[in-house]
């Protein structure tokens, strides 16, 4: 009700691919856009594709990593949803669409910049070798 006096339809086809109603169900978990920018984010991490449908911390939290390695991947896919909102909003708001591949890239440069910032000065040597093999920046 809230959506309808801002002008927003709940009915109406989500802006970023034009395949589906614009509901949260859709943007986060079927939505052809935000798959790309999360298939992107999980090839450039190095990780197995994962179903959205049963959401992204059960399965960061399920799998054998550190501590450190879990918090990062997290992070980084709790951007890329965040981006994707974002940019939907964006198209809205301002008519502005970037490509999945130029969203991409942003959220990698600036996740990237900001885990970068925040890691601690000493990692396990596993972590280490970990961090150094992902691949944001291209
Ligand atoms: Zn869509």
């Amino acid at each position: 009700m809230k959506l309808r006096k801002m002008g927003i339809s709940p009915h109406a086809q989500c802006l970023l691919c034009g395949n589906g109603q614009a509901t949260h169900e859709h943007l986060f978990r079927r939505c052809e856009y935000s798959r790309k920018i999360l298939d992107g984010l999980t090839d450039r991490l190095h990780l197995r594709r994962f179903n959205p449908n049963n959401g992204i911390l059960h399965w960061i939290c399920g799998r054998k990593w550190t501590p450190m390695k879990k918090g990062i991947n997290l992070s980084i896919f709790m951007a890329g949803y965040y981006h994707i909102w974002w940019q939907r909003n964006q198209v809205r708001v301002e008519g502005c669409f970037k490509r999945p591949e130029v969203l991409l890239r942003e959220i990698g440069q600036c996740t990237f910049l900001r885990v970068k910032q925040i890691l601690p000065h000493s990692l396990t040597r596993r972590d280490e070798v970990w961090f150094q093999t992902i691949d944001l920046l291209y």
